[in-house]
């Protein structure tokens, strides 16, 4: 038999694709794509970047005219990695935070493509109420999802376990599972692991798998 040899998907491949405000933006709703979000400061762009081996894409996100954007990012012809818009709270006006709820309700709702979601999290600070409020959109539209709990190379190894123990129980039981994993995008901790995950979800793009020649 001749096996054609599957070259696991790269995340340094990432390019800036498009930026969207609304569903009918984004690019075509095909294959298969994971969303990333998190409070302001969380860690997000720093995780995204340290994902992807780049130091600018998620930079990108950052642009003014951007920070309310959803971004994505092609990684293959269908397969994509999308930033989602965070917002300070202090600094947002009620009416943006509102116009962002319904424009990420509706890709939620709507975005066939999504696969799953990450919710990145400071290690010190998990499960706020917009981490909550995501968790609870995940569930209502069944998404896989992982919490990444970031910047744990500021907890020691004692803290550290405990505080993802806290965060396995706060929401074992749930529906649709959650993974949660510790990460350090200072320390390139745990990358292979969000890897892992993502590689799961990706390959999930409703296409049938080539794995053999005719
Ligand atoms: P975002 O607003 O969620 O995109 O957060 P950023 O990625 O911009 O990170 C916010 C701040 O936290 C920056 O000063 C980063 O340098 C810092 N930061 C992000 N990830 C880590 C990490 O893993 N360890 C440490 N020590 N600092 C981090």
């Amino acid at each position: 038999m001749n096996e054609i040899p599957t070259t696991p998907l790269s995340f340094n491949q990432a390019r800036f694709q498009i930026s969207a405000a609304k569903l009918h933006q984004c690019p075509t709703d095909a294959g298969a794509e994971v969303a990333f979000a998190g409070r302001s400061n969380a860690g997000k762009s720093s995780a995204i970047n340290t994902l992807t081996r780049q130091t600018k894409l998620a930079r990108t996100s950052k642009t003014p005219g951007r920070t309310q954007l959803m971004n994505f990012f092609s990684l293959t012809a269908t397969q994509r990695l999308v930033d989602l818009p965070g917002y300070g709270f202090a600094k947002v006006p009620e009416a943006v935070k509102l116009a962002w709820q319904r424009n990420i309700s509706d890709y939620f709702s709507n975005r066939e493509s999504l696969k799953g979601l990450v919710i990145v999290i400071d290690s010190r600070h998990p499960l706020k109420e917009f981490d909550q409020n995501m968790i609870n959109w995940a569930q209502a539209h069944q998404l896989p999802t992982l919490l990444l709990m970031t910047k744990v190379d500021k907890l020691k190894k004692g803290p550290a376990s405990a505080a993802l123990l806290t965060v396995r129980k706060a929401v074992a039981g749930l529906e649709i599972p959650i993974t949660v994993q510790l990460f350090s995008a200072l320390k390139r901790q745990g990358i292979s692991e969000l890897e892992n995950t993502l590689r799961e979800w990706l390959s999930n793009d409703g296409q049938p798998e080539i794995s053999e020649q005719a």
